[in-house]
């Protein structure tokens, strides 16, 4: 498929699973056979040369090194849960922000993994292990019928929301409109803004659905999408909400240039990865309300 061809102009980045190898380790490991070197704005990620192919790499294979992008490894990082959290990751699969979480979280408090889709559960499944997380919980349903009251849920502090989005942000995506089309482009138009429509209501009723959950603190909504009404427009919807429940747009990465559409107040606060430049186009906004209680906090 087109999809496998390599992207020779700009660096491959991984992720280091530091529930199992150290970046010391990793540098040292990696280094034998690459030019490897640390990303400077996201921990844990290690930058090298284009077109490096680790899928075979013993270090891939046993779950020491993650093959995530470094937009990506954006998301988890920028909801920040402690060790001992309670964090629900409520569209999982295939798990891999599920075990960035669990590795910024030293493997200690729990991360409820939620996931629709039962093929894609599978494969959830199989990243948890392969990731040595031994404390996320897999949960096979619909995040929007998990009840926010519900006493399970009264200790999540944290949610990460990747819904499904169009993936206009990632490489297949876009290789895809280069193939011949058999619509017409009226025709290939419509449905593709009736499916972006459907998607974006989607998006919003589950970022209402995360805003819902007494206890959470802070709440990371991203896509892989570049199209404003996955992003942008969803947030914009959201935010009176938000606000009334308490919650305000946080800035993720302050030193990453690319910010937000101007389209909303307080765009300035969210984070757009280019998908040329910067590999994958990805969106993030994070939203944080002070503790409840704020005698728990040091
Ligand atoms: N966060 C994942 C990762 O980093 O590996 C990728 C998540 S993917 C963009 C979105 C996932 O949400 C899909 O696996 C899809 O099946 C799932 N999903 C869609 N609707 C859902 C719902 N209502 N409840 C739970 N999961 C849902």
């Amino acid at each position: 498929a087109l999809y496998h061809i390599p992207d020779v102009s700009k660096p491959r980045y991984v992720r280091i699973n530091t529930l199992k190898l150290d970046l010391k380790s990793a540098l040292h490991e990696l280094g034998k056979q690459n030019k490897v070197h640390m990303d400077d704005m996201v921990p844990d990620v290690l930058v090298l040369p284009p077109g490096t192919d680790l899928h075979n790499h013993p270090l891939v294979r046993n779950g020491s090194i993650f093959l995530q992008g470094k937009a990506s490894s954006m998301v988890a990082v920028a909801l920040g849960p402690k060790p001992g959290w309670e964090v629900l990751d409520a569209c999982s699969a295939p798990g891999n922000k599920t075990a960035h979480l669990a590795a910024l979280m030293r493997g200690e408090g729990k991360i409820i993994a939620c996931e629709l889709n039962k093929e894609r559960v599978t494969r959830l499944a199989d990243t948890i292990k392969l990731a040595g997380a031994d404390n996320v919980k897999v949960l096979h349903g619909d995040f929007l019928n998990l009840n926010p009251e519900d006493p399970s849920y009264s200790k999540v502090r944290a949610i990460l929301l990747d819904p499904s989005c169009s993936g206009s942000g990632t490489a297949a995506d876009r290789l895809d409109h280069l193939l011949p089309s058999f619509n017409t482009e009226g025709l290939a138009d419509v449905a593709g803004i009736h499916r972006l429509t459907k998607l974006a209501a989607f998006q919003k009723k589950a970022l209402a659905h995360a805003l819902s959950f007494p206890a959470v603190e802070k709440i990371v909504y991203s896509t892989c999408s570049i199209h404003q009404i996955e992003n942008e427009d969803v947030i914009k919807s959201l935010l009176p909400l938000a606000k009334t429940l308490g919650f305000q747009l946080a800035t993720p990465f302050p030193r990453w240039p690319r910010r937000g559409l101007p389209v909303i107040e307080g765009a300035e606060h969210l984070l757009r990865t280019d998908p040329v430049e910067d590999k994958e186009g990805f969106f993030i906004a994070l939203f944080v309300r002070k503790s409840i209680k704020p005698s728990e906090e040091p």
